[in-house]
């Protein structure tokens, strides 16, 4: 039988629980998930905090007792880099109707582009809802505890280099 491949391509910058609970929750449907850093060259330099490196260490960390995951980059078209993957789906998870809009807005376009594959979308778990990578960058940024947010080794990394600034303006 045909092996089945989902992509879950995004930024990752920083990798949150969010994304690990959409993957392994996500897990039991396929064969074969791809994590993939998609090198967006309209949004570098606007919002990235993490080197590319980094965030890509840290997705092999968060994942490596998985051998149904694995780990990428790439710079084209998501849709052109799930058919040279093999991937007939496209995995993206909803938090709330903000998330619903953006994303069915994608997954029709690259329907359109593509219908053999599909876009499946995974709601996130309540506790997981309010969590967003651009939360954990603002929060970091002033020095705050963003560690229930991210996974096991991601905190202890990210914990380690930061340091608490609360000035009096
Ligand atoms: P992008 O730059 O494509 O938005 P992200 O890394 O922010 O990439 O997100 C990748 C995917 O993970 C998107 O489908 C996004 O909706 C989903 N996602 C992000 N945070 C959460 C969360 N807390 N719960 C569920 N899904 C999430």
């Amino acid at each position: 039988m045909k092996e089945r491949i989902a992509l879950f391509p995004g930024s990752f910058d920083p990798i949150t629980k969010g994304h690990e609970s959409i993957v392994l929750r996500a897990l039991p449907l396929f064969d074969k998930i791809i994590v993939a850093i998609g090198e967006n060259p309209a949004k570098k330099h606007l919002s990235e905090m993490f080197s590319f490196q980094q965030r890509l260490l840290w997705l092999k960390q968060t994942f490596a007792n998985f051998d149904k995951i694995e780990i990428k980059s790439f710079s084209c078209l998501t849709i052109d880099f799930a058919r040279q993957t093999g991937a007939e789906y496209i995995l993206r998870g909803l938090r709330n109707p903000t998330d619903f809009q953006y994303e069915s807005n994608i997954a029709r376009i690259n329907q359109d582009l593509s219908p053999e594959i599909e876009t499946v979308f995974l709601m996130t778990t309540p506790e997981d809802a309010i969590i967003s990578s651009s939360l954990v960058k603002e929060i970091l940024t002033f020095g705050g505890d963003i560690r229930r947010f991210l996974p096991l080794q991601v905190a202890e990394t990210i914990v380690k280099a930061t340091q608490v600034i609360c000035t009096n303006t």
